[in-house]
């Protein structure tokens, strides 16, 4: 079997909903298993949702309500015609608002948002979607079965990044998507949605639809694992950077790994674990271009492509921070203090350098880097840095040491206020201020892709 995941892109509306039947209908034989997103930009709607609703403002609520409606309204009354079948879908959806709005009213009336609450009301999107889908499959001739991801999908209570507990999910995803593939039917889950064991729905953080596609895969060890997405696969820079960005045609986990990490949005990164863990490949395409062959993810150590670099990756929202510490002096505890203080609050690095005499790291912003600072004055001198941004090039090649030179002396001209070579050897890594990234991306993008063939 295969699972085949379409993002929010690949079910913004009736017309790529029908467009993904077609992709799912032209692999029936080789028994696909499909995860679907929330439309696009629902996931989002929701979270403006609580968010209204937890300062009880009606009128930011209602518009947000509307067009969540309007959105499925369309994309059902687009897709499924056949008037039994959409009067049926239709109660059914009218059923799950009724619920969201229900939900919606408790967080009114609490004026909190709880994470176990937040995760109730987010997976309504997958809910809605997935029950769409099923249907319009079915209306386009192909014997769909949807399965609610929580009776399948078990996971830890941490809710709003639960993590998937892969022996439960087994034994039961063997059995009720087992069964589906069984009778030659092709199994609908939404993504992103789980369940604790006591059956309390949890959801797997943003982007989790791709995590739900790979554990499944893993579990029920497909041949493929297919990330349908919006570009043609993974590329050499993120295209809404940089326009001549191409599609990289293989890469290796590890260097997926690091691009996925440090912000190609279009793979998940605790997707590939479960991928991994079990040699499967992982094919990122284009539902709108679904002849092109998209990117191949395999195990591997070799350098895939034709150049040392197969992309340069990036992401903004960094904070950087520089612990100088005051005894200036060999201080064996100090960096293992620093990034201890981190862990407390469940921070960790994007990018370290660490000696005794200074600690010098990038994270994530968070709202805890305030007290953060504080807690690391004990430490010494504390220099903090919003408004940062991580730019990395990625290839394994760079283990060699010429084209490691390479690439330092390219990214060094760019005046990274913190630049490291990844321990993986597939990665060198570098924080610039906010402002600069996009010149940053470009600029690396043609010393290495759109050169002379220096590539
Ligand atoms: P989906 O809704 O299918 O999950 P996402 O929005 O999560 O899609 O991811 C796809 C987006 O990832 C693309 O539209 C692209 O802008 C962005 N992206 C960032 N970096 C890369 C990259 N290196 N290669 C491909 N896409 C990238
Ligand atoms: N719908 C969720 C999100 O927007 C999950 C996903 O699409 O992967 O984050
Ligand atoms: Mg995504």
């Amino acid at each position: 079997m295969i699972v085949m995941k379409f993002g929010g892109t690949s079910v913004a509306d009736a017309e790529r909903i029908r467009g993904i039947a077609e992709i799912v209908r032209d692999r029936l034989d080789r028994r696909p298993l499909v995860v679907v997103s929330a439309l696009g930009g629902v996931t989002d709607l929701l979270e403006r949702a609580i968010v209204s609703a937890c300062a009880d403002d009606l009128e930011a609520l209602e518009p947000v309500l509307a067009n969540l409606e309007r959105r499925h309204r369309w994309a059902l009354a687009g897709c499924v015609e056949e008037s039994r079948r959409h009067h049926h879908l239709s109660l059914e959806v009218d059923g799950v608002f009724e619920e969201l709005r229900q939900k919606l009213r408790s967080v009114r009336v609490l004026r909190e948002r709880t994470p176990r609450a937040a995760d109730a009301i987010l997976a309504l999107g997958e809910t809605l979607s997935a029950m769409i889908v099923e249907t319009a499959f079915r209306e386009m001739g192909i014997d769909a079965i949807g399965i609610d991801p929580r009776e399948v999908l078990i996971t830890d209570d941490r809710f709003g990044e639960a993590e998937p507990d892969l022996e439960r999910t087994a034994e039961r995803a063997r059995k009720r998507v087992g069964d589906v593939l069984a009778e030659g039917a092709v199994p609908i889950l939404g993504g992103f949605v789980g369940a604790t064991p006591d059956g309390t729905t949890t959801t797997l953080g943003r982007g989790g639809s791709d995590t739900s596609a790979a554990v499944l895969g893993s579990i029920l060890e497909a041949e493929e694992i297919q990330i349908w997405t919006d570009v043609d696969g993974l590329m050499s820079a993120n295209p809404r950077l940089v326009p001549q960005a191409r599609p990289i045609a293989t890469v290796s986990f590890a260097e997926a790994a690091e691009l996925a990490f440090y912000g190609a949005e279009v793979l998940h990164p605790d997707c590939l674990a479960p991928a991994v863990r079990r040699g499967i490949p992982v094919r990122v395409a284009n539902s709108m271009r679904p002849e092109n062959p998209g990117t191949v993810i395999v195990d591997g150590t070799e350098p895939a492509g034709d150049g040392a670099v197969v992309s340069v990756a990036s992401r903004g929202g960094v904070t950087s921070l520089r612990v100088v510490n005051r005894r200036m002096r060999a201080d064996p505890g100090f960096a293992a203090g620093v990034l201890g203080s981190l862990r407390s609050r469940d921070l960790s690095p994007d990018l370290v350098v660490a000696s005794e005499i200074g600690v010098h790291l990038a994270i994530r912003d968070d709202p805890g880097c305030r007290s953060l600072q504080v807690e690391l004055e004990r430490y010494g001198r504390v220099e903090v840095r919003g408004d940062r941004a991580i730019v990395c090039v990625v290839g394994s090649g760079l283990s060699d040491g010429v084209a490691r030179r390479e690439a330092m002396e390219a990214v060094a001209e760019w005046e990274p206020e913190l630049f490291a070579l990844g321990s993986s050897g597939a990665s060198l890594a570098a924080v610039v201020p906010a402002g600069r990234l996009s010149e940053t991306v470009r600029g690396l993008h043609h010393r290495f892709f759109e050169g002379d063939g220096s590539r």
